[in-house]
């Protein structure tokens, strides 16, 4: 059942704002650079040790890795991985500062090198098991 608001949008439907075609250029803007990026990269993990095989690995599931583990520094300059300015960087980078990781792979690499979302376990503590 739908929450009373939901209902009145479904049965008023608004008409399409600046902000939502903002909004819907941002998402087509940031899909053709993910796929750019993921043709660059051929579409694999970059770690030759996957456990996932090519042929089964989910494409929506790899993830950009900074090779130098700097990605924490770097995104303050870009606050996220979805801002096109930052995806552009990646694009053109050719000095093999990123790289496709799968996120079984990416979250290994994280845990190996204690590096946490955020930086909240800075005294490394944290164990996440
Ligand atoms: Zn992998």
């Amino acid at each position: 059942m739908l929450a009373n608001s939901k209902l009145y949008e479904k049965n008023h439907p608004r008409p399409r704002s600046q902000i939502d075609k903002k909004i819907e250029n941002r998402k087509e803007l940031y899909q053709n650079l993910r796929r750019k990026i993921l043709k660059k990269y051929d579409f694999r993990c970059a770690n030759p040790d996957c456990l996932i095989p090519r042929d089964k690995l989910d494409v929506r599931c790899l993830q950009i890795d900074h090779v130098n583990n700097n990605g924490y520094e770097e995104l303050k300059e870009f606050y996220c991985t979805t801002n096109p300015k930052f995806l552009k960087k990646v694009l053109d980078d050719t000095e093999g500062n990123y790289q496709l990781l799968c996120a079984y792979c990416n979250w290994l690499k994280r845990f190996e090198l204690k590096i946490y979302p955020l930086m909240i376990y800075e005294e490394k503590k944290f164990d996440p098991i």
